[in-house]
């Protein structure tokens, strides 16, 4: 994956860059599950330099993450869609919701955070590294 783009469910907030991910982390942390409103969430880490976003409705809300760092989480507030993530604890990269890509197909998860919050019947693939809270926390 050399580039990507995507937007949100109504189409109003859309985003691309040319900068290649450095890898995919699936999050099991306890404000994923609430903000996604599912298991985990799948955030493709991004270089933060060339990362274009627009749209009028684009929102966001922070909040200390688990490492107690600020985590701005933005999203679509006409239709909810949950978009990517600023994190203080790494700064200069975005956590793009890998599920509002264009083409999510192109994904292959690269580690898991926050195992220890993972929900019962998620078996996160042990070939994959698997933190039981975040590398940088
Ligand atoms: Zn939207
Ligand atoms: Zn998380």
């Amino acid at each position: 994956m050399t580039s990507i783009d995507g937007g949100c469910l109504c189409g109003c907030v859309n985003y691309s860059s040319h900068m290649a991910p450095l890898t995919t982390a699936v999050c099991h942390c306890t404000d994923c599950q609430k903000q996604s409103g599912s298991a985990f969430s799948i955030n493709l880490l991004l270089p933060a330099e060339g990362f274009v976003v627009a749209g009028e409705t684009l929102a966001s809300y922070e909040k200390p993450g688990g490492s107690g760092h600020p985590v701005r989480r933005f999203f679509c507030n006409a239709c909810g869609s949950a978009l990517y993530s600023e994190i203080a604890a790494m700064p200069g990269v975005l956590a793009i919701k890998a599920g509002t890509l264009s083409d999510a197909a192109q994904v292959q998860p690269g580690m898991h955070l926050w195992c220890a919050s993972a929900l019962p019947w998620v078996t996160p693939d042990r070939d994959l590294p698997c933190f039981e809270q975040s590398p940088t926390a």
